[in-house]
């Protein structure tokens, strides 16, 4: 480390590290970023991995407690590194389990590249000068940190943050997040007063199903919303035997809605989707957002819940000896004094941030995040941009790019189908831009849940189609941008 005195802040002096990447978010994203980082960069190379929280596991380290993985845990995993829990293929390892893994990724990839840890710093900005990326950091103390490096990679995914409790009128109910209240912790366990549960997503699921496995014979209630449907666990991830016949290959559903969706017929993909491959607890699902759920799950929520109210929460207030809540379509419910409102409104917030394009005009800076997504998921983002970063090849596959949130805001029903097929649409042109083997190390790939000959045959079905596929995704895509007057469409500067 080298202190260095910059002349606008003469008097203070400012760290200077150098490295050949800096990767910013040390999330899923940004652990699979590295992961590829490590494949090609040599033993004496350095990375320096940068992230706000205080540790390796992005928003696993501050979300709810009792969240399990929606899929069978192997497959959340950084490149193909293997788990050691050696649990059943289908356990979906809890918080705790997940943060363990990210840790143990973090490890193996050290034995290959060396990683310098830069926990508690978050990034204020970078800028390119002469091929070096200058990253300016700083730590919640006020102490400033620059990072000189080759490469940069903002592995910023989804920037989730916990929840605050809902904001309510109401003196008589006790208002949480699950971020900051266990259900399962004595506060919750101490009291018998009735839960609404507000939200219909996945975080409300696993709220609900904690509460009612938990305390049998309890009132819990459920305020969803528009509510939600999701993909049935047992579909998409079958047991036992039944891999090798059953369920459905995850890459199948891409490959079957981008084939369907043509820009304009989001309602008719809709129905058909939730009908072959959907579960829902809520008489209506306004939202789908590719979050999984089993029969079981379903059952226990569906059994154990007292009231399902379709409509949004707007306050809680007290008047003239009960409290009552309000909902936006001017409804109100009485509910019990003391009962409780557990906010799990998801976590697609208006972006308080400013676009930047997934890759920048050098090539030397990729932003993985929503207002410039390449694919649905920002592990596969983190994956497979850095392998286009360091083969250099951004300049030669014109990846689409889309504003996720401006989207989802325009239009809940196009949104999983625009990214459902970006993200068929992009991984076509990645196929032809990136070696084989990097695909074989992609341990995120859900259809890895299914014996090798029925991969190897969606394998060599993409191989034969992907090419004129292409076409109609593309239309697709153009069509969207044109209705929804949303940023769609290959980068407007060309990559040098
Ligand atoms: C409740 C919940 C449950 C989920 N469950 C699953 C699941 O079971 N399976 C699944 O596949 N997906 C799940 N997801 C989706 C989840 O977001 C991804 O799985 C994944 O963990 C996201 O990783 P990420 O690296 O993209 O983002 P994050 O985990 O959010 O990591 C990004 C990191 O970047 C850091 N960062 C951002 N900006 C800066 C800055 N300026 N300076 C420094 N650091 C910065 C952040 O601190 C953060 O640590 C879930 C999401 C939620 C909200």
């Amino acid at each position: 480390m080298i202190a260095v005195q910059p002349s606008d802040t003469a008097a203070q002096s400012v760290a200077v590290e150098r490295c050949d990447v800096c990767i910013v978010g040390a999330g899923l994203a940004g652990l699979n970023a590295l992961f590829v980082a490590s494949r090609y960069l040599s033993r004496d190379q350095k990375v320096i991995l940068v992230d706000r929280r205080g540790r390796v596991g992005g928003m696993w380290v501050d979300t709810y407690p009792y969240v399990r993985l929606h899929q069978p845990h192997g497959m959340f995993t950084a490149g193909n590194i293997k788990w050691t829990l050696g649990a059943d293929p289908a356990y979906l390892a809890t918080k705790g389990e997940v943060l363990g893994h990210f840790e143990h990724c973090l490890d193996v990839i050290k034995q290959r590249v060396r990683v310098d840890e830069r926990f508690g710093w978050n990034l204020e900005s970078d800028d390119e000068t002469d091929g070096i990326v200058r990253v300016t950091c700083r730590s919640s103390d006020g102490k400033a940190l620059v990072i000189e490096a080759k490469r940069l990679i903002k592995a910023y995914g989804f920037r989730i943050e916990p929840n605050d409790p809902l904001e309510v009128s109401s003196t008589r109910v006790q208002s949480v997040s699950p971020n900051y209240t266990d259900m399962r912790g004595d506060e919750m366990r101490a009291s018998d007063t009735p839960v609404w549960v507000i939200g219909g997503g996945k975080t409300a699921m696993d709220t609900a199903h904690a509460l009612i496995t938990e305390y049998p014979g309890r009132e819990v209630n459920l305020v969803a919303g528009d509510g939600t449907f999701f993909g049935c666990r047992d579909r998409f991830f079958p047991a036992g035997a039944r891999r090798w016949w059953g369920g459905t290959l995850v890459s199948t559903l891409g490959v079957q809605a981008a084939r369907r969706f043509d820009g304009t017929n989001e309602s008719d993909v809709w129905d058909w989707h939730r009908a072959a491959y959907g579960t829902w607890v809520t008489p209506e699902t306004g939202n789908f957002l590719l979050g999984v759920l089993s029969e079981s799950e379903n059952k226990t929520i569906a059994a154990g819940l007292n009231d399902v109210i379709m409509d949004h929460l707007v306050d809680a207030v007290d008047r003239n000896g009960t409290t009552d809540m309000v909902f936006g379509s001017g409804a109100t419910k009485s509910i019990k004094a003391g009962s409780w409102i557990v906010n799990c409104t998801g976590y697609v917030k208006p972006a308080d941030y400013a676009y930047e394009p997934y890759v920048s005009d050098s090539g030397a800076v990729v932003s993985i995040q929503t207002l410039s997504a390449t694919m649905h998921l920002s592990s596969y983002m983190g994956y497979f941009m850095t392998h286009l970063l360091f083969l250099d090849k951004f300049k030669d596959v014109p990846l689409y790019e889309l504003d996720m949130l401006d989207l989802r805001t325009k239009s809940k029903m196009v949104f999983p189908y625009a990214l459902l097929t970006l993200a068929q649409h992009n991984i076509s042109l990645i196929a032809d831009g990136v070696p084989t083997k990097a695909f074989n190390e992609c341990g995120l790939d859900f259809d890895r849940w299914y014996p090798l000959p029925r991969r190897l045959a969606a394998t060599a079905r993409f191989m034969r189609t992907h090419h004129r596929e292409r076409e109609h995704q593309r239309r697709t895509l153009d069509t969207v941008r044109e209705r929804f007057d949303v940023r769609c469409g290959p980068l407007t500067h060309a990559v040098r």
